[in-house]
């Protein structure tokens, strides 16, 4: 998947000198301030904070949902501020899998129409190609009996499962999840975060907006926003099975 001219060694993500201000009729808002960071290819990343401090502005700039007021943000080679509208839509849709808080699946579409539609969208395969890997993924994510359901059929764990198997149905190589589990009890939180693991050992960068310190900890590099900064960034070297193992365990990335 990383087969692109710049190479494997270049990081996925570099946001430099960034910043995001929203004006609003109160007058404008600095959600992020010079933010300068690197993610590099196959990271599992946590972005922590407190509520307000920019965390999901972060993820909208990474994702192209949104657009820098100054700065650059390039992924998977694309220096996000000088595409095209268009452009972007099409760099949303093939380059990156998003994950809400709310899951956010169309309620009048089928758990595997959820998943496909983002095949459809970029053209990717034969309608049998889609239906084929949209039936995989849920295998994947493990709902594939609730194929021809309707969201609100399913738990909130569920649904956010097929949310999870949309965001690959692409196979971007960046997944990003705000706030994933922030709507989910804890045991399916921790099999969310398991899957987010498992993914991220498949190859995957994945970066997990939470304000879960607890959970955040068991993740190989946490950064930390306060104010619209970068406060903390740093590696982790835990193991992800949360035992106090000590030292360069998980420093892989
Ligand atoms: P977090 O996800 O960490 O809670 P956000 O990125 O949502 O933080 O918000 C950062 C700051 O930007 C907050 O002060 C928030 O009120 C403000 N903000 C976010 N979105 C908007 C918007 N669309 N318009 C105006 N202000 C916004
Ligand atoms: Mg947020």
């Amino acid at each position: 998947m990383d087969t692109q001219e710049n190479g494997r060694t270049s990081p996925l993500v570099v946001l430099r000198d960034v910043a995001k201000r929203y004006e609003t009729p109160a007058g404008g808002v600095d959600a992020l301030v010079d933010v300068t960071l690197e993610i590099g290819r196959g990271e599992l990343v946590a972005i922590v904070g407190r509520s307000g401090s920019g965390k999901t502005t972060l993820a909208h700039l990474v994702t192209g949902i949104d657009r820098a007021t100054r700065g650059e943000v390039v992924v998977a080679g694309n220096a996000l501020g000088s595409l095209s509208e268009s452009a972007l839509a099409r760099f949303r849709g093939r380059e990156v899998g998003v994950v809400f808080q709310f899951f956010q699946l169309i309620p009048t579409l089928t758990i595997l129409e959820n998943v496909v539609l983002p095949m459809e969208l970029a053209g990717r395969g034969s309608f049998r190609e889609q239906q084929e890997r949209g039936r995989a993924l849920l295998s994947r994510v493990g709902i594939e009996e609730q194929a021809t359901k309707l969201p609100h059929a399913l738990s909130g764990g569920q649904q956010q499962r097929a949310a999870i198997a949309r965001a690959l149905a692409n196979d971007p190589a960046l997944l990003v999840a705000d706030e994933p589990t922030g709507n989910l009890d804890s045991a399916t939180s921790a099999a969310v975060w398991q899957m987010f693991a498992e993914l991220n050992g498949e190859g995957k960068t994945v970066i997990v907006v939470t304000h879960d310190r607890e959970t955040a900890r068991s993740v190989p590099r946490a950064i930390e926003l306060a104010d619209g900064r970068v406060a903390r960034d740093e590696v982790v070297r835990r193991s992800s099975s949360g035992s106090s193992s000590s030292s360069a365990e998980v420093a892989h990335a």
